[in-house]
Parts: structure tokens; sequence; C-alpha cells
């Protein structure tokens, strides 16, 4: 026998077990989007690997140390996405959806990074993501974080998340705060660790969000980021503050919530919960009002956040919200001359008089016994049983596979009495 061959290490096959309860979050997610009016966009996994340098930022984790990037036949280095904002700002650009007009996208699809697979971290994951641009004011923040909030109210994990929410100011406010950061981070240098010491040149701000408890300590007296705010970042945060507050969806400020990539600006925030361990950020986002103009179009504000859907998956596992709509409502067993064809007939006729009824056909032979504990493996909870008799007669034999009781009734009125199952 030939040796097996294994699926790549932290990329996952999503198994037939498994797939309703992620069609169940999809769904969700679709029909939460689609009440705000935002449109679908899809873009290509690929793209050209300065896109991502570019967007995202030399000096981030991501770019740094997890993008999977190779050299295509023609030698141009490219890479599959490890996030879809920089992408959808590509795609809109190109597409000239972003000059002088509104906006408002989302997307869903997989993303991939080479970090350690664990628990809530894979290296091929996926995100819905959503985008919104040509709007500047903290209405639309608060609109994305209201639309996350009823997400999480339909997905019944409403009490499980909790929101933290930072401004990080304009980029030359951002510039200010980093020299005295780093001012400060100079006169503790003997205590920052090696990826601190690197990231206080390169990327100071993310040293405020190291898990190092030591280093954690003395940032308790470093300077705050929200005392240089730029006056106009203030105002927008607390516009943003106040409509939360309107619609009653609570929050912590967090000053040290910086998020990892390069383009935010003004507010940044996370959706978290402590429901799945060191994994707990189930969404992220902010703004990022000079992104598309770094990437080579007009000045546009935007502003938009991505979930993970994984761990979404997993807060509904992990707190047994998993109950999903069956895959199999009618099953139906025949046997004798002729009657699989009456039968497959009957399920198209069924299919058509009720939209959305799952019936699956039993095919390969063997006797009633066989069927029915086919039938039930297959969670169906209704079977219809055509012999040679019912369909010389035009009936069909109802069974109720949870309850036992069977009758006999005629075709014609088996619509009618499976209506209830859908
Ligand atoms: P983390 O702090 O967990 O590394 P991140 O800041 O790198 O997250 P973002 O780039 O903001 O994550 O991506 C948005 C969301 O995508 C995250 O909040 C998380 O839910 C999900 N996500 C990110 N990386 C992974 C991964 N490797 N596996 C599974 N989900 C992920
Ligand atoms: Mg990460």
């Amino acid at each position: 026998m030939a040796k097996t061959i294994q699926a790549i290490r932290g990329m996952n096959d999503c198994l037939p077990t498994q797939s309703p309860l992620w069609q169940k979050v999809e769904n969700a997610v679709k029909n939460t989007v689609s009440a705000y009016g935002y449109s679908e966009v899809r873009m290509p996994i690929v793209e050209q690997t300065h896109l991502f340098s570019r967007a995202i930022g030399e000096v981030t984790d991501v770019v740094e140390k997890e993008m999977y990037t190779f050299e295509d036949r023609n030698g141009d280095s490219l890479t599959l996405r490890p996030e879809g904002t920089a992408g959808c700002v590509r795609a809109g650009i190109e597409n000239g959806l972003l000059y002088n007009q509104e906006q408002r996208l989302w997307y869903m699809g997989p993303m991939f990074r080479h970090e350690r697979p664990q628990k809530g971290r894979y290296r091929q994951f996926h995100q819905c993501g959503v985008e919104a641009f040509g709007l500047n004011g903290p209405d639309v923040d608060a609109e994305l974080i209201m639309l996350t909030a009823r997400l999480w109210r339909e997905l019944g994990i409403a009490d499980h998340v909790r929101l933290e929410l930072n401004s990080i100011g304009s980029l030359e406010a951002r510039q200010q705060y980093r020299e005295a950061l780093v001012t400060f981070l100079e006169q503790h240098i003997d205590i920052l660790d090696d990826d601190c010491k690197r990231r206080m040149h390169t990327n100071p701000l993310r040293v405020l969000d190291t898990k190092n408890r030591d280093i954690q300590a003395i940032l308790v007296d470093a300077p705050q980021l929200s005392d240089y705010l730029d006056q106009d970042s203030k105002e927008h945060f607390a516009g943003l503050c106040e409509l939360l507050d309107a619609a009653g969806i609570d929050y912590q400020v967090n000053q040290r919530l910086v998020r990892g990539l390069d383009y935010y600006n003004r507010t940044v925030f996370e959706w978290i919960t402590d429901s799945l361990g060191a994994q707990g950020t189930v969404c992220g986002g902010g703004r990022y009002d000079g992104l598309v103009e770094q990437l080579g179009g007009k000045p546009t504000p935007a502003v938009g956040f991505a979930m993970g859907l994984e761990r979404l998956v997993l807060m509904l596992e992990t707190l047994e919200l998993t109950e999903v709509r069956r895959s199999v409502d009618v099953y139906m067993v025949t046997a004798g001359e002729g009657t699989l064809m009456v039968g497959m007939k009957l399920a198209e006729s069924l299919r058509e008089a009720l939209p959305g009824i799952r019936i699956m056909s039993h095919f390969g032979g063997g006797g009633f016994k066989k069927q029915f504990k086919r039938a039930d493996k297959v969670g169906a909870v209704v079977a219809l049983v055509l012999g040679e008799n019912e369909v010389a007669e035009g009936t069909v034999v109802l069974k109720d596979l949870k309850g036992g009781e069977q009758h006999s009734i005629a075709t014609a009125d088996v619509a009618h009495a499976l209506k209830d199952l859908i």
C-alpha cells in the first residue's frame, strides 16, 4: 500500500461533522452584515508580497515572521494573504471603488500565517472582514461595533465577550508619543527582554503589549498615549464613546491596546473572551485613514475589523451551543421491483413542494432493517417507505423515526404531512 499523505501542519480539514456549525457561524455573519447594508467582495488569496509589507508594515510580527512568501514561475515574489484589509484596499483602488464614494464591504475566507499551531491559532485560518470607506465620523466606527455586538447576540455568546477600546491618535501624535516612549524605555533598558529591545527601535508601541510581567510592571509609569492625542482624535474618540453609551454597549478603555498592524490610527478595538485560554481575541479592528493613500489611492478615510471564525466556532463548542439544523429530514426507504425509481420521483416532487427540505434516498439495496439503520445514522426524523404494494396503490408509509408510529397515506398528501419538518 502506498504511504498516506498528510495535511500540512496547522491547516485543517473541516469534516462533515464539523461543517454544520461552521455554516451556522457563516450564516449568522452573512445575515448580520447584510442587515447593515454591507456588500460582499471577493479577492484573490495570493497577492504581490510588497502589498503586505507596505500595508501592514515591515516591522510587524506578520510581515517579519508569519508570511507564506514564495517565488512563482516568473520569479515574482507572491504571498498567501495573511489578512484581508490590504487586498481589499488594493481591489478598491484598482477597480475605482473608493474615489469620491462610500463603500461598505465585507469578505470571508482563508488567511495564512506561519505561526506555531495551537488551540485557536492555525496556519490556515478563516476570517470575516468588514471595511467601510469614505466615512470620517465616529458614527461608522460605532456602527461596526454595534454590528459585532449584534452578531454575538445572534450566536448566543454576548455574555462571554468583552470590548476593549482605545484611540491611538493621528500619525503625528503617535510620532511624538513614540519619542517620549523610547526615552522612557531607554531608562529601563536593563529590564527589557530581547524582543522589546528590538521593538524599541523598530516599533516601540508594540512594547506596550508585551506579555512579559516584569516589563508590564515598569510600563505602569510609562508615558500615556492619551496625553499625546491630537484634538481631532480626542473629539472623535469622545464621539464614539458617546454613541456606544447611547447604544448600551459596554466597553473598557485600554490604554495599552495598540494592535499589531501599522496602518491603524484613531479608533482601535478588540473583542476578547476568557473562554478560549490564551487565544482570546475573537475580533479586532480600527480606523486606517492613511492606508488608501499609502497604497496609491486618493486620501480616503476607512475603518474596519476582522474576526477569526475558528475562534467563534471553538467558543460555540466550549459553551455547548452546538445545536444545528439537521442535515437530513427525510430518508426514502424503498424495496421491491421499480420502487426506487418511484421513490426518487416522489423525493423530487417533495423538494419542489417544500423548498428547504432535506431528503436522502437509500441506494445500494438491502432490506428494511439495514435501511432504517442508515436513516437513523444520518439523523433523519421521518422515513418514507415504498414497497411494491404502496406503488401499486399510490400510497406511501410515513414512519416517525423518533416516536415510532407509522401510517399509510396517499402520495398526493405527503407534502402536506411533511410541511412542519422544515
Ligand atoms: P493574535 O493576537 O491572536 O495573534 P492578531 O492581532 O494577530 O491576533 P488580527 O491580525 O487582528 O489578529 O486578526 C483578526 C482576528 O483573526 C484575530 O482576532 C483572531 O480571531 C484571528 N486570527 C489571527 N491570527 C489567527 C491564527 N493564526 N489562527 C486563527 N485565528 C487567527
Ligand atoms: Mg497574531
